[in-house]
């Protein structure tokens, strides 16, 4: 199928969608994206993920030459032009062209394309027999200095602790904070359930405030499951009744052994099971129709 991509206001086949190599994006890693999901002609959450690029745009102090009704007209068209009833969708917002320099200020215009395609999910195996998982050495970075609340298109810090979970053979890794507090996964946010109790780190610790995140926790509360924010320790997570790891990409998927241990009975637990079936009812009934 001739695949389109939106870029700088027009659709461009795909092997005609090019953008500089002075772009800041690519040379600095300068710039912010999104990942966003259609389920069945609706996307899921876009105001949510528009809203959140927006903030990081604005943290990092860049200007997206486009209102969010632009933005979200454009993805709607892109999905509608590659005729995708279901689909990964990413928002790129790059510094724009630029020179050899850092200073931003040389960069005259933000470059914003939009790809749209097919999702690849992880085999669902792990959604029925669970993913192991590592705990990487690699820290996430500290909040002040690339704060991981803004999805900046700097992710070499996810993907070095990928890499480890690449060497240890595993699909995702747990990152901890300089402190060595449990902070999120290289693409996902973390939960466990202890004593009935659902619990995620309090993004503040240098967690992306994650769509998923916020929708699951949404679910358990109508489910009148208890839930917190709570700081944790490796040691919570190893003692934890389940655990499971949440993303546009990933969805809901149980965890059942970290760095070997095993997880609960290492079966997905069933507050894990009921919060998949909860958000795979929710991704068919909400979102923006087209
Ligand atoms: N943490 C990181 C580092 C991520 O890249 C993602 C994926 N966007 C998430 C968490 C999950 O966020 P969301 O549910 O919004 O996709």
């Amino acid at each position: 199928m001739d695949e389109k991509i939106f870029l700088d206001g027009n659709f461009f086949k795909k092997e005609d969608a090019k953008i500089s190599v002075f772009d800041h994006g690519l040379l600095y890693g300068d710039g912010v994206f999104e990942g966003i999901r259609a389920y069945n002609r609706k996307v899921f959450k876009l105001k949510e993920h528009l809203d959140r690029l927006y903030v990081g745009a604005e943290i990092i102090k860049l200007q997206i030459p486009m209102s969010k009704a632009e933005l979200e007209d454009a993805v709607i068209k892109l999905l509608l032009e590659n005729k995708l009833d279901d689909a990964y969708i990413r928002v790129v917002v790059t510094r724009g062209v630029g020179d050899l320099g850092l200073d931003p200020r040389k960069c005259k215009k933000a470059t914003v394309f939009i790809i749209a395609g097919k999702i690849v999910l992880y085999p669902e195996k792990y959604y029925e027999n669970g993913l192991p998982i590592i705990i990487a050495k690699t820290r996430r970075n500290h909040p002040f200095s690339i704060n991981p609340c803004v999805k900046s298109l700097n992710y070499l810090n996810n993907i070095f602790a990928k890499i480890e979970a690449v060497e240890k053979n595993v699909e995702e890794a747990l990152m901890l904070t300089i402190d060595g507090f449990v902070c999120e996964c290289t693409g996902d946010n973390i939960f466990i359930v202890k004593n009935g109790k659902l619990i995620t780190p309090p993004n503040e610790i240098g967690a992306l405030n994650g769509i998923t995140q916020g929708a699951v926790i949404s679910l358990a509360k109508k489910r009148n499951i208890l839930f917190s924010y709570l700081m944790m320790k490796p040691e919570d997570i190893y003692t934890a009744d389940e655990c499971f790891l949440t993303g546009t990409a990933a969805e809901v998927i149980p965890v059942v052994a970290v760095d070997g241990k095993v997880i609960g009975t290492g079966k997905p637990g069933d507050v894990t099971k009921s919060l998949i079936q909860d958000f795979r009812a929710l991704v068919k009934l909400e979102g923006v129709k087209y």
